[in-house]
This record gives structure tokens, C-alpha cells and sequence, in this order.
């Protein structure tokens, strides 16, 4: 199976790679490895040339788990996923050591950054509950953590209810637990961040110099312009106006501005926003403004937001998004249970891009941000 996708797809070198480059390499070179006399004498020539690049490493950071005490949030999304693929998510979220680790081993990702599913506590509108089940969830990830040390990472899952409980969450989480930043799912009970009582939040994060993940949700309420098309509520179309919203609310609320050394990161590749930024910066100028910032949209989308190729494994958009933004802004992810680690990992493989961004994407850019190493 593996030689019969490797010739009819370039796409398949991620799982051609393991079936056939030792054989190749060894013809090359010949079998015993002898000395400089005989070398060429024993050079076996088969008469191919190429041989399959080998699989840049990954690290994946927009990859999602859940624990049972939380899955009662879900049913916010069992509004409009089908009920095949939720059981088909569900499982695989609350697994930790099997089915995951197996994913990544078979499609070659070195490292999972994981982070709690939409919506999580940004739902829960008990704030004590709330409290209460982000420690368990960054508990329990870990615990998890621990166990896979060389596999698995963890962003903090945070009850933004109450934000200066939140700081302290992400302190400890970062200090204590290890974990490399914070993923939060949209607003928290229909409050957007950048309010000034979620400033001890990105004081927080700037201080310990860690990303905060801005990860898609339900907007509080349905937009007139999808009423009475739910296929338009979610994952399919609803978020990324929300998120790419959200983005631009931290950007003319001043957040940058006060907070300049704080990293947002957002996925789906930018959520559309690579693809604005000039009109954001045209119209932005003859709007009337409510409040003063310093610079152009632009200048905050590509100097405080990366982007994550979570959940869109194409190329136009990803060339769209490195000639937007640059190499050094977008970072490999799949979008854990919810794509195919398989899609994902061929994608960028096959993508025709130079060596040297393939390995900035794919780990280069979570090795710095984050301080991991593969
Ligand atoms: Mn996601």
C-alpha cells in the first residue's frame, strides 16, 4: 500500500518515507560499507536518483483533549456536529495515551501541544465551578504530560470569570505544571478580552513571556445574517468572524499598545485576517475612531499574532498567509481529534515550499516560541 500511494501522490511522503528510504539510501551507498579500495567496486547502481526527502520533524500546538467532569460543555457543540463525529471526537478527546500516541507515531508527529476543546469553562457561568474545573483539567493534563515527556506539551485552560484567579492559574500552570502558555476558547460568558478587567491576564502572560491561544467559539448569540441556517453556526462559517472579530477588538482596545510584548495565536490560518490587511488599514482611516491607537491594524497583526495551520490544508491560503505575514508567523497544527493528523502531515510535507520553511513551520517557530526541542 505504501508504494502504490508514494507513486501516485507526492503527497504520501510522510508514510512513504518509513517504507522506503532505508532501502534506497542502502543501494546508494552499497551493503558492507567497506573500505576506500573497494568502495566503488561494491557500489550497487540501480539507475534511480531520487530518493524521498526525509519528514521534517513536528510539533503541533492546536490539539485538543477533555476530561469527563467537562463533558457536559460539549453539548453546546452537539448542536451542530452530527452525532457520528461527535462519538468519533469524544473518544479520542478523552484519551491521552493510546489512540493519540498512536496518531502522532504513525504520521510523525514529535510533539502534541494540548489544549482543553471548545468550549470549555468560557461556558460555565458558575465561577466557582469554573475555578474548580480549569485546576482539574490542567491537573490532569499534566498528569499526562508527565507520563509522555518527549510527546505531549500543555497550554492552560483558564476561568476568565474571575481574571485575576485566571493570572494565578496561568502563573502556576507555567511555573508550577510546566506548561509553554494558555488556550482560551472565545469569550467567556459573552465577555471579550479586551476589557480592562482582563488586563492581569495579558500583564501575566507578558510577564512569564508566554502565547495566549485565541481559539474559535460560538458567538453569544446567532447573527441575524445566519438565523435559520444552522449549517452556518460553528465550525463551518460562524467562528471565524467571531475570532477574527475578537482579534481586532485586542487591537483597537489599545491591548497591544499596553501589553506589546504579548503573542496571540490563532488558528485556521489566521482566520481570514492574512487576507485584510490592507483593507483593514484602508478603512480603518476613514472611520471614526472611539479610541486612539498607535499604530495600523496591520502593524498588530504581524508584529503581536501568529498563525497555526489548523484545520485548512491548503496551499493557496498558506501561500497567501507567508507572503502576509512571513515564515517566522505560522506554525504547524492539525486540529486534533477534529482533522486528520494524516491530511494535516501530508499537507505540509507535500507543500511546495523550501526546506528551510518547511522546517520553520513544522517545528522552528514552537521550538523558539514555546522552548521546546525535537
Ligand atoms: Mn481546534
Amino acid at each position: 500500500m505504501y508504494r502504490r500511494e508514494f507513486a501516485t501522490s507526492a503527497a504520501a511522503l510522510v508514510v512513504s518515507h518509513f517504507a522506503s528510504s532505508a532501502t534506497s539510501l542502502s543501494s546508494f551507498r552499497g551493503r558492507s560499507g567497506g573500505t576506500s579500495e573497494n568502495a566503488d567496486a561494491e557500489m550497487q547502481f540501480s539507475g534511480e536518483y531520487n530518493r524521498p526527502p526525509r519528514p521534517v520533524k513536528k510539533i503541533a500546538l492546536e490539539e485538543h483533549y477533555c476530561i469527563p467532569s467537562m463533558l457536559y460543555l460539549a453539548k453546546d457543540m452537539e448542536k451542530s456536529v452530527a452525532s457520528g463525529p461527535m462519538e468519533y471526537f469524544k473518544r479520542r478527546l478523552l484519551d491521552f495515551d493510546m489512540l493519540r500516541i498512536e496518531e502522532m507515531d504513525k504520521y510523525g508527529i514529535d510533539i502534541s501541544v494540548l489544549s482543553m476543546t471548545v468550549p470549555g469553562v468560557q461556558l460555565e457561568s458558575n465561577e466557582k465551578k469554573a475555578i474548580d474545573l480549569a485546576r482539574e483539567a490542567n491537573d490532569t493534563l499534566a498528569a499526562a504530560v508527565q507520563r509522555h515527556p518527549k510527546r505531549l506539551a500543555g497550554f492552560a485552560h483558564l476561568p476568565l470569570q474571575a481574571p485575576r484567579t485566571a493570572a494565578d492559574e496561568l502563573e502556576r500552570a507555567v511555573k508550577e505544571l510546566g506548561f509553554k502558555g494558555a488556550l482560551v476558547n472565545g469569550a467567556t460568558n459573552g465577555e471579550y478580552y479586551d476589557a480592562e478587567k482582563f488586563y492581569p491576564v495579558w500583564e501575566c502572560a507578558e510577564g512569564l513571556g508566554v502565547p495566549i491561544y485565541l481559539h474559535p467559539a460560538n458567538a453569544p448569540d446567532v447573527a441575524s445574517s445566519m438565523a435559520g441556517y444552522p449549517e452556518l453556526w460553528g465550525a463551518m462559517w460562524g467562528w471565524t468572524p467571531e475570532t477574527a472579530t475578537h482579534i481586532l477588538r485586542l487591537i483597537i482596545g489599545g491591548v497591544f499598545d499596553r501589553f506589546p510584548q504579548v503573542t496571540v495565536i490563532t488558528g485556521h490560518m489566521g482566520e481570514t485576517l492574512p487576507t485584510l490587511l490592507w483593507r483593514l488599514d484602508s478603512r480603518f482611516q476613514i472611520m471614526k475612531h472611539t479610541r486612539k491607537i498607535a499604530r495600523m491594524p496591520s502593524d498588530y497583526i504581524r508584529e503581536n499574532l501568529l498563525i497555526t495551520t489548523s484545520g485548512v490544508f491548503s496551499f493557496p491560503p498558506l501561500q497567501c498567509a507567508m507572503l502576509a505575514l512571513g515564515v517566522d508567523h505560522i506554525l504547524f497544527s492539525i486540529d486534533y481529534p477534529y482533522e486528520s493528523t494524516k491530511e494535516a502531515a501530508e499537507f505540509i510535507e507535500a507543500a511546495p515550499i523550501s526546506k528551510p520553511d518547511r522546517e520553520v513551520i513544522c517545528h522552528g517557530n514552537a521550538e523558539r516560541l514555546l522552548k521546546l526541542s525535537v
